[in-house]
């Protein structure tokens, strides 16, 4: 016999080169993707699945959507960088566009949503020593318990999660944490602080396994904000661009942040791109050589940032999350009655999250378990936090996918 037959599956062996020569800094669902469209994903075996991560939300207008693919192709066979030594046709086109669709004077682009968040807290500290008068290096942040906002030094600074902190200090001084949806410790901090300059918080907490704070919490926020003088951020990275059924998930409390830090799908997915909006006053601090970045604002990012929002207006999405997130619900809360496994389920429009009990035989694993299920069954999500599964599937679902996917999702649970 031919002794050249491979003895392993595609899948086994892309997952074992990755392992040989990757850093270990994921523990991934056993699934090697090779190609997308819309809310589907193929492995390398040609097994089709539903998204239902999207890339935690940076593939809101769905796998390679035509518009997004065409103009990334168009304007990478034109001009892609010019670092911001120069000008570029599009950087104007495309901070004009930001500014206009969601409410500010002035925007700041970056590539991860990172970056951004940090482009956010050096923005705030100029503003604490120009405007509010702070004396020099004395400015403090606030940040609620349970934040994500990355991985650079500047975040997990602000971590409560020691598996993101751990043997990685020492960290940036001049932090406070607060409880999440916890006004009360909000104004105490603020009260007990003058050299508060700015709270940074998300709407919704992702990572944490999609919290959703109470009804006038954010509006609150704001108060609080404006009460001290303090800058509101919102760490709009995963709740923005229509995920939770708003355009920017403040706007479920009407509220608008001082500073609005957006990412992941600005791009559709397509490139790290990020921005921070901001008024005149805040983001008029940085002059000239004082902050930027090499790729931030070029040519091809800017011209598919225009497209990935068009896409998300036009085809409206926003709406559709809204609508799609109602049925996602729905169904889970009829789970609910049929299952102990399911405890809850919570969240907005796209961005929700089941907590599961626990199964003796798994223990804390059963998350695990039970996305592994879902996965051979052709529906792809992870686990955060040990007992509660995120569900964010491209805001581009429709109404058949969504019953098909919930489906999908009950019979494996029933089946468990
Ligand atoms: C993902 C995320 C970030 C960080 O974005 P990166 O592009 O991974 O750096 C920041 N804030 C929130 C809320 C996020 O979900």
């Amino acid at each position: 016999m031919d002794t050249l037959i491979p003895t392993t599956s595609a899948t086994d062996r892309a997952i074992e080169l990755e392992w040989q020569y990757g850093a270990h800094n994921y523990h991934p669902i056993p699934v090697v993707l090779s190609r997308g469209k819309g809310v589907y994903v193929w492995d390398v075996e040609e097994k089709q699945y539903f998204d239902f991560l999207s890339a935690y939300s940076a593939v809101s207008q769905g796998h390679c959507h035509p518009r997004i693919i065409n103009t990334l192709i168009e304007q990478a066979q034109r001009l892609t960088l010019t670092s911001r030594a120069f000008y570029n046709e599009k950087a104007g086109l495309c901070v004009r566009f930001l500014c206009e669709y969601f409410g500010y004077d002035k925007a700041l682009m970056m590539n991860s949503g990172a970056e951004a968040g940090e482009t956010a807290l050096k923005l705030t500290r100029k503003w604490a020593y120009k405007v509010k008068g702070i004396p020099q290096n004395q400015a403090k942040t606030v940040y609620a318990a349970g934040n994500f906002w990355g991985r650079t030094l500047a975040a997990i600074s602000s971590s409560t999660d020691p598996s993101s902190t751990n043997d990685f200090g020492p960290l940036l001084p001049g932090y406070i944490i607060v409880p999440y949806n916890d006004l009360n410790a909000l104004e105490d901090a603020f009260r007990s602080d003058p050299n508060i300059a700015g709270f940074m918080v998300e709407p919704i907490q992702g990572e944490a396994g999609v919290l959703v704070p109470d009804e006038g919490y954010l509006r609150g926020v704001r108060d609080l904000c404006t009460r001290y003088n303090v800058l509101f951020i919102a760490d709009e990275v995963q709740t923005g661009i229509g995920r939770t059924g708003k355009r920017i998930c403040c706007d479920h409390e009407d509220v608008k942040p001082d500073l609005l830090v957006l990412g992941k799908a600005l791009s559709g997915g397509t490139m790290p791109v990020s921005a921070v909006l901001a008024s005149d006053e805040v983001m008029l601090t940085i002059k000239p050589g004082e902050h930027g970045s090499t790729y931030g604002g070029n040519p091809l990012a800017c011209a598919v940032t225009i497209e990935a929002l068009k896409v998300v207006e036009e085809e409206k999405l926003t709406e559709n999350a809204a609508a799609m997130g109602e049925i996602f619900r729905n169904r889970m809360t009829g789970l609910i009655q049929k299952t102990d496994l399911v405890k809850a389920v919570r969240g907005k429009g796209l961005l929700n999250a089941i907590i599961v009990a626990e199964r003796p035989q798994f223990g804390d694993e059963t998350a695990w378990e039970i996305c592994m299920k879902l996965k051979d069954n052709g529906l792809l999500c992870k686990p955060t936090h040990g007992d509660k599964i995120r569900f964010a599937p491209p805001l581009v679902i429709n109404s058949e996918q969504m019953h098909e996917a919930c489906d999908i999702i009950e019979k494996t649970i029933l089946d468990f």
